[in-house]
């Protein structure tokens, strides 16, 4: 399989704005924000969609959902609310092979397609 840009990111190959890092786990805000907070987290191990997922990934999901929440807390958004988004495949919107979730918040938003 090859890179993923977030891959990339992980191995320093491509720079990034990183706000947290784990092990397993990395944020890093989006080059092309759609609001004043947009962040994706993501795990390192490269999973191409959220279709591969098993329940052996249990863990690894609860951990992208939990440093999210954290994320929302620690940039204050988390009272006045936030929007957490997983695309998947062509037309769910999914751009880059490496799943990931959008932290988008900072300002009231619509629901339209
Ligand atoms: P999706 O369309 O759900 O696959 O989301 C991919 C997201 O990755 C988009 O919001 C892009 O703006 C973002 N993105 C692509 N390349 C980079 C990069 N090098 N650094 C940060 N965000 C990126």
């Amino acid at each position: 399989m090859e890179d993923s840009i977030f891959t990339k990111i992980i191995k320093r190959e491509i720079k990034s704005e990183i706000i947290f890092e784990n092990e397993k786990i990395m944020a890093i805000k989006d080059i092309n924000p759609q609001a004043p907070i947009h962040f994706l987290i993501f795990p390192k191990e490269q999973i191409e969609t959220i279709n591969e997922l098993t329940s052996d990934n249990s863990e690894l999901i609860s951990q992208i959902i939990l440093t999210a929440t954290e994320l929302a807390r620690k940039y204050n958004v988390a009272e006045k609310g936030y929007r957490l988004v997983m695309n998947c495949n062509d037309d769910g919107g999914q751009t880059v092979p490496h799943i990931h979730c959008h932290l988008i918040a900072g300002k009231r938003l619509k629901w339209e397609f």
